[in-house]
């Protein structure tokens, strides 16, 4: 018998580490303290819905998904002994936490008779099999782009058949049992049904606007697949499968449009790579200037970003968007991590922790990437001269205002153009328009000029 430890793969289907092993596997799920502790509540929410899911595909197969809370270089071997398995195996993690805790896991079951068994899942292409001519992990995502896209993909695997087992009568936990309260925000369902329904109604409408309203967030016109691939609840081969199905019987532009989709799924593999050969990038820079950037880190600047209360309407709206929603649109995330960074001036690792806490969505490679790319630090980095102006973002990418008024009710009455124009009218304008909407608490022309000379420091010293 086989015990399959179930990390971020928390389905059936498409499982390399559940198929690709002969032998009949149970699961196995453990809850990791030191993982729990830097869990934000939505991420947590939506972990527990796609287990309570798959205990019960294990149940309807006759075996059980077993459910322990410990160190798992303690619980995975323990649980092999305790069923007599000849195998545990797992799907790799590529961060460099996962993978030392990984190390442990194989070394404490050296003192059993149980043997370890990792697969590649997670990506359809393993860390090291994307690289330059010479060898190199790509730094550029143009050109990883080009090989993952022509690079041969594998088939999405079946549910194999499960070893039947008695069922445990502890429940999967709930919220409170594991220390975090209900969440404040909306989470999505997970789950497998969950994910595939999203999946079928995406490439049966929207994949097709995708590339003419993917950056606009009022459209909605993305797929909100990224939680169920965070946490494997749908595998990747399942989604790349059926978006290469579409590609063959589709042209001209709707056919860009699902391509452009496809090249979202790559981004996610580039960033999965990069934090693999560097997995200090989690906190450091992965590009040096010379000297330390030295980021104002002001506190009460911080607190109204993370409030959305900046007087930076596009800003406002998607934190406020993500404290509702657990979800921000892609567009407005690079909007609000450039303004963190670039207007205040804040060190990307204090919004890239406060993403961890509210995304429902994180992970720690496409985070990561995402807050290097704005903060100038990253692989593939904008140039830090280029700033993002809040105003003319918003104005080209929510005219009318529409994505803005769901989120920032205080501006619910004004007209899109003093919306736009927020920060050039003056404070009686502003208390006319919307009363309640606060003042731009910084003036973006000023910061941008503070912004360049940070990095200008960071670049020549003083
Ligand atoms: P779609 O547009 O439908 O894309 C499909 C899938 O492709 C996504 O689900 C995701 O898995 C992947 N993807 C899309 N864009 C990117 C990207 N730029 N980088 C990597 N993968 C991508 N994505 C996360 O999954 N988790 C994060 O914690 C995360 N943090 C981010 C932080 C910042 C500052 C930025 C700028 C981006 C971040 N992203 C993150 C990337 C992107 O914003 C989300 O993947 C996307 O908004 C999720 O919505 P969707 O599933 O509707 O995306």
């Amino acid at each position: 018998m086989r015990l399959h430890w179930h990390r971020r793969d928390l389905r059936l289907a498409d499982n390399r580490g559940l198929a690709d092993a002969p032998e009949r596997p149970i699961g196995l799920f453990v809850f990791d303290d030191d993982v729990l502790t830097h869990a934000g509540t939505p991420r947590v929410a939506f972990m527990l819905d796609a287990l309570e899911a798959l205990r019960e595909a294990y149940r309807a197969r006759g075996s059980e998904l077993l459910v322990r809370r410990g160190d798992p270089a303690a619980v995975v071997p323990e649980t092999a002994v305790g069923y007599d398995a000849e195998i545990v195996s797992w799907n790799r993690d590529y961060s460099g936490l996962a993978r030392e805790r990984d190390d442990r896991v194989r070394e404490a079951l050296d003192t059993t008779d149980t043997t370890p068994q990792q697969f590649h899942d997670a990506i359809c292409h393993e860390p090291g099999s994307i690289t330059t001519n010479a060898g190199d992990p790509y730094s550029v995502y143009t050109y990883f782009w080009k090989k993952w896209r022509d690079r041969e993909k594998d088939d999405p695997r079946s549910v194999p058949t499960l070893a039947e087992t008695a069922r445990e009568d502890e429940p999967v936990p709930s919220l409170s049992a594991l220390g975090f309260d209900e969440p404040d925000a909306d989470v999505p369902a997970a789950g497998p049904d969950a994910a595939r329904r999203l999946l079928d109604s995406f490439l049966e409408s929207e994949v097709c606007r995708y590339e003419e309203a993917r950056d606009y967030p009022a459209q909605e016109c993305t797929s909100r697949l990224s939680p169920h691939l965070k946490f494997g609840t749908i595998g990747i081969r399942e989604v790349d499968a059926r978006v290469r199905e579409l590609l063959d019987e589709t042209a001209g532009e709707r056919r860009e449009s699902v391509e452009s989709f496809r090249s979202q799924l790559a981004w996610r593999e580039f960033y999965a790579h990069v934090l693999y050969f560097n997995p200090e990038v989690v906190a450091a820079n992965y590009k040096t200037y010379p000297n330390p950037i030295e980021w104002e880190n002001d506190e009460t600047l911080l607190g109204a970003w993370k409030r959305g209360e900046t007087g930076y309407p596009i800003v406002d709206a998607g934190m406020r968007q993500l404290r509702e929603e657990a979800f921000m649109h892609n567009r407005v995330r690079m909007i609000v991590a450039s303004f963190l960074t670039k207007d205040l001036l804040i060190d990307w690792r204090r919004g890239y922790a406060h993403f961890r806490e509210f995304l429902v969505d994180h992970d720690t490679a496409n985070d990561n990437g995402g807050w290097q790319w704005a903060a100038s630090t990253g692989t593939d980095a904008q140039p830090y001269f280029r700033i993002f102006n809040p105003m003319t973002q918003g104005e080209r990418y929510d005219p009318d205002a529409e994505y803005i008024k769901t989120y920032v009710p205080e501006l619910g009455d004004t007209d899109p153009a003093v919306i736009h124009t927020w920060h050039e009218r003056t404070p009686i304008e502003r208390a006319n328009a919307a009363p309640d909407y606060p003042e731009p608490i910084v003036e973006h022309s000023e910061r941008r000029e503070r912004a360049l000379e940070m990095f200008e420091r960071a670049r020549d010293g003083d």
